[in-house]
């Protein structure tokens, strides 16, 4: 369990599952091998031996303001029907018993914070408990990019919710009156505030941390893999709109570069940095 320290403020990151189903070439469709690999100096340290691809992490970071206990992201979560993918499939995986060992119970929870509403990032809003789907942090009020709700809401009524996480994990925190919608410059405390970073969805936001001692950006999705640090122009195959995904990410690296701002994508294996080197930008681990 990595845990930072910024200012005031912790940082502790829970993962749920230490891989990807998708390979790099494979989630990145415009990336080839060939291409990745005129990267692999800088690449090492995030690279796994045992998939001999870049890694990738699921799972949710807690924060700890000053006033606040706040969750970012809630991972793929147990017994959610996901049949066509094993990784997903009715986990029994230990969420909560990591989230325990980090000295949190779901009761302590005060906000949990969406970055957008796909299936690997909304998991553990819920739990089954006696075959319903009940909100897991019962005194957390979950905070909601509102445009990104508008959007599913909608889709999961023309059937486009793909595996069924709006109806399992969404709408039960909606109905239990626990959601707060917000719009894409929310703040929800003063060290956290969202800000927009449309493409994948389209309400995606991220999620800014201001302290004492420097800035963190929790950026959801806006990338994938680390080699998109380099290379922006390559968008995932989950992107909605993949175009604007690819203007959102390039003006995100260089608005970043050598600004020491810390960047938490959801699914990097490590935090870093985003340098300037040469005419290129890369990415360097902090932890
Ligand atoms: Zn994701």
């Amino acid at each position: 369990m990595t845990t930072l320290t910024l200012g005031d403020v912790t940082l502790t990151r829970v993962i749920e599952i230490g891989r990807s189903t998708f390979p790099t070439t494979s989630m990145l469709p415009e990336s080839s091998a060939e291409r990745i690999a005129r990267h692999r100096s800088w690449l090492e340290p995030f690279w796994d031996a045992d998939t001999g691809d870049l890694g990738s992490r699921i799972g949710s970071w807690i924060v700890r303001t000053p006033e606040h206990l706040v969750l970012i992201d809630t991972g793929v979560g147990n017994d959610k029907n996901r049949a066509s993918n094993p990784l997903w499939h009715r986990r029994s995986g230990g969420f909560l018993d990591d989230l325990a060992a980090a000295g949190v119970a779901p009761e302590d929870v005060d906000f949990v914070v969406i970055t957008h509403m796909h299936v690997d990032h909304v998991g553990w809003n819920t739990r089954l408990v006696n075959g319903r789907w009940m909100p897991t942090f019962p005194n957390a009020r979950y905070v909601f990019p509102g445009e990104e709700w508008a959007f599913w809401k909608h889709e999961a009524e023309r059937g486009g919710d793909e595996y069924g996480c709006i109806d399992d994990s969404v709408l039960p925190i909606v109905a239990a009156g626990q959601a707060m919608l917000v719009d894409d410059r929310h703040a929800i405390d003063r060290w956290l505030r969202f800000e927009p970073s449309v493409g994948h969805t389209p309400g995606h936001v991220s999620v800014r941390l201001t302290t004492t001692a420097g800035d963190a950006v929790f950026s959801g999705d806006l990338m994938h893999r680390v080699v998109q640090v380099a290379e922006p122009e390559w968008s995932s195959r989950f992107c909605y709109d993949g175009k604007q995904a690819a203007v959102t990410r390039r003006e995100f690296v260089e608005r970043h570069a050598d600004t020491g701002t810390l960047v938490l994508a959801a699914h990097f294996p490590r935090p870093g940095v985003i340098v300037r080197e040469g005419d290129g930008l890369r990415f360097r681990p902090t932890a």
